[in-house]
């Protein structure tokens, strides 16, 4: 896992995520893409998960014939293989973006659940 000294929080452990997050999370972009969790089995039995953006989970399910919401690696290689792709980042940042993230999810929903009620 590792520790990471970030500007904003000092030492913090790492997250991996997926390069294109990893990006938008370091330069406080908002997110505007769809993510998705990757399940990794490692070898040491544990299993792993990570936020990934949609292209690259859409990348991994094509490589190794996934599918389903949740992408789950069983195969211990190809997991270690994906795992080696990611980024690590601040997981406080990680956090504070995906706090961010949520609340214009459910900002947006709110607001189409309006805008249906309006139609009516
Ligand atoms: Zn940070």
């Amino acid at each position: 896992m590792g520790l990471f000294k970030c500007p904003k929080h000092g030492m913090q452990l790492l997250t991996f995520v997926s390069p294109k997050l990893a990006e938008y999370i370091q330069k406080s972009q908002t997110v505007d893409f769809n993510i998705k969790k990757i399940c990794l089995n490692l070898d040491d039995g544990k299993q792993s998960m990570h936020t990934v953006d949609e292209d690259f989970a859409e990348e991994v399910s094509k490589k190794y014939s996934l599918d389903g919401e949740t992408l789950k690696i069983n195969n211990v290689e190809a997991a270690f293989d994906v795992y080696c792709s990611l980024t690590g980042i601040c997981s406080s940042c990680f956090t504070e973006s995906m706090q961010k993230l949520k609340k214009i999810i459910i900002f947006q929903i709110l607001n189409s659940t309006w805008r249906k009620l309006d139609d009516k």
